[in-house]
């Protein structure tokens, strides 16, 4: 389909009329100027509205941050969990592999915990 069709360009007139901007931004989806309608940023040829996070960095940690609390609630299972394997084990071997792990999963909470702060 052609990127400026007949409607979308009707839509941006439209828009313009209504006091609309067009920004510099062009539409990550499609490439057509994006409009500026009171706080909103527009694209006509997509017909939907644009959200932007501040940055792709910034929609990452987001991302991260919601996943923190379920992580840590996981971690500490896991490490307890491993406790009572660590009472249990008495072969060596596997409780150096077991402590490992929990010092693994300890430094994983520590950097939840900071990252969180
Ligand atoms: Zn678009």
């Amino acid at each position: 389909m052609d990127k400026t069709n007949d409607s979308s360009v009707k839509k941006m007139a439209e828009l313009l009329r209504r006091g609309a901007t067009m920004l510099a931004e062009s539409c990550p989806q499609c490439g057509s100027p994006l409009m500026k309608v009171e706080n909103d940023i527009y694209c006509a040829t997509c017909d939907r509205r644009i959200v932007y996070a501040d940055s792709d960095e910034e929609a990452e940690t987001q991302a991260v941050k919601v996943l923190i609390p379920q992580l840590r609630e996981t971690l500490i299972r896991k490490l307890s969990s491993l406790t009572n394997v660590l009472d249990t084990e008495n072969d060596t071997e596997a409780l150096t592999k077991l402590a490992n792990l929990m010092v693994l999963l300890l430094q994983a909470l520590h950097k939840l915990e900071s990252m969180s702060s």
